[in-house]
């Protein structure tokens, strides 16, 4: 396929963000905000397999990859076909003495419809099915229509939505959660694991490479073209100082309009004004520990084994895994259950706090470095709501032995959910406020990183 080549003209352009003190109007091509510092920046050319850094906070702008299209399609349809396995089979299947069951995939979410969880349910089915389902039936589509040089209709739609989707996609969470659910159960009876179970394993690694192959920049190239960017853009500055936002989805830098409302002139998505005080972040943080109350005082799953109920609260399933000596699956619930959304919801809470302080501790990386890892780690507590899924739908033999979900589930499930919108709605922008680009960063180590020893011409 002849594909769309990007503008190749930055031989000049890094190097005239590294003459901070001239600050030179440069092309008005491929010009980028970093999303996390706010920092208005030429691109390098880039060959595949090259990546251009934030020289300011190291944020990755743009990765390159060989064949974009071929290889994103590819990696979705095989990933397509092994979620096709992962539902159509056996998924797991136990037995105690003659007594046990074989659960498919679905069951998992289906199952809870019938315990009174139907929200529970619903996350489930999204985040591990659904979600991922319409992020690589979009992007084949997608990647079909620009090999075939003429974008399939709805293709701009389709490209808006698969950064909304990518967050919320967590087959690879629900594996560590359908381990630790083997290995609770494991020690009490005999435990299968079915065709659907591997193939969702290799599902959920697919489906790591799928997202990790697209590389927005290209494809928004290769949809739209790209517009110039507006006039006086000065790199090596602020874009909010200049009135200008760097679109979060396709990143071309747009005028901001004086009401601060606006649209991207590409791709038509809402622009990102600058929000110093952080108040939704600051509001979503309350409603979840609001919720955490109740995910931790109500139990999160009812056993019954031979007709005597025990209700288990997060913290009383850790202690249970402590005195069966399970030290690791202790540790793994304790973490993702307590540790990461307790220290989540505070590093949260300090971060929109010193936004408003003079004297701010730690540095601007540091910061910065902080709320990273707030946002990867968010997702990882869901794996306590997959093991309640799982095991319910596993574990349903009546008075005999069954478990059920606690209204723990709901809160924590709730709990998990707030905490993520309020590290995505949080603005990183803010933590580099009244920063002068040249005082933190070495501004000439602009450019792309090369994994090889080639080396660069920019
Ligand atoms: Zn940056
Ligand atoms: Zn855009």
């Amino acid at each position: 396929m002849a594909e769309p080549s990007l503008p190749e003209e930055n031989s000049t352009i890094s190097a005239s963000v590294a003459h901070r003190h001239a600050r030179p109007t440069v092309s008005r091509r491929r010009l980028r905000v970093c999303h996390e510092c706010d920092l208005l920046l030429a691109l390098p050319s880039l060959k595949s397999g090259e990546k251009a850094d934030c020289p300011r906070c190291g944020h990755t702008l743009v990765r390159r990859h060989a064949n974009p299209a071929e290889r994103s399609l590819a990696l979705a349809i095989a990933t397509l076909i092994t979620l096709a396995l992962s539902v159509a089979f056996p998924f797991i299947s136990f037995d105690i003495s003659g007594i046990g069951n074989r659960i498919e995939l679905t069951e998992t979410a289906s199952t809870l419809i019938g315990q009174h969880q139907p929200l529970v349910a619903l996350c489930v089915l999204l985040t591990v099915i659904v979600l991922p389902a319409i992020y690589l039936l979009s992007l084949s589509w997608l990647c079909l229509g620009l090999i075939l040089q003429h974008p399939l209709p709805r293709s701009r739609q389709l490209a808006r939505t698969l950064r909304h989707v990518t967050p919320w996609m967590m087959a690879d969470v629900f594996v560590i959660g359908t381990l630790v659910s083997l290995i609770k159960i494991m020690g009490m009876a005999h435990v299968e694991l079915g065709l659907s179970f591997w193939s969702f394993c290799a599902y959920a690694l697919l489906l790591l490479l799928t997202t990790q192959s697209v590389d927005s920049d290209w494809l928004w190239f290769s949809l739209d073209k790209e517009p110039q960017a507006p006039a006086g853009s000065k790199v090596g500055l602020a874009a909010a100082e200049q009135g200008l936002s760097g679109c979060h989805t396709c990143g071309l830098v747009n005028r901001l309009p004086e009401s601060g409302k606006g649209r991207c002139q590409r791709c038509d998505e809402p622009l990102h004004p600058y929000h110093a005080g952080n108040q939704v972040t600051l509001a979503l943080l309350a409603a979840s520990v609001v919720m955490y109350l109740p995910a931790n005082l109500y139990p999160i799953m009812i056993t019954t084994s031979l007709g005597d109920t025990t209700p288990s609260t997060i913290i009383g399933g850790v202690l249970l895994f402590l005195q069966e000596g399970d030290f690791p699956i202790a540790m793994i619930i304790f973490v993702a259950s307590v540790l990461v959304p307790v220290s989540k919801m505070l590093a949260l809470l300090w971060l929109c706090y010193v936004v408003h302080q003079k004297q701010r501790p730690l540095s601007q990386m540091s910061r910065i470095r902080l709320y990273r890892i707030t946002e990867f780690i968010g997702r990882w507590s869901m794996v306590d709501v997959f093991v309640v899924a799982i095991l319910v739908a596993l574990i349903r033999n009546g008075s005999i032995m069954s478990i059920e979900p606690g209204a723990g589930a709901l809160a924590f499930t709730a709990v998990v959910l707030l905490t993520m919108l309020a590290a995505m709605m949080f603005d990183p922008r803010s933590i580099w406020q009244g920063a002068s680009p040249s005082e933190h960063a070495d501004l000439s180590s602009t450019g792309p990183q090369r994994p090889s020893k080639e080396s660069s011409h920019v």
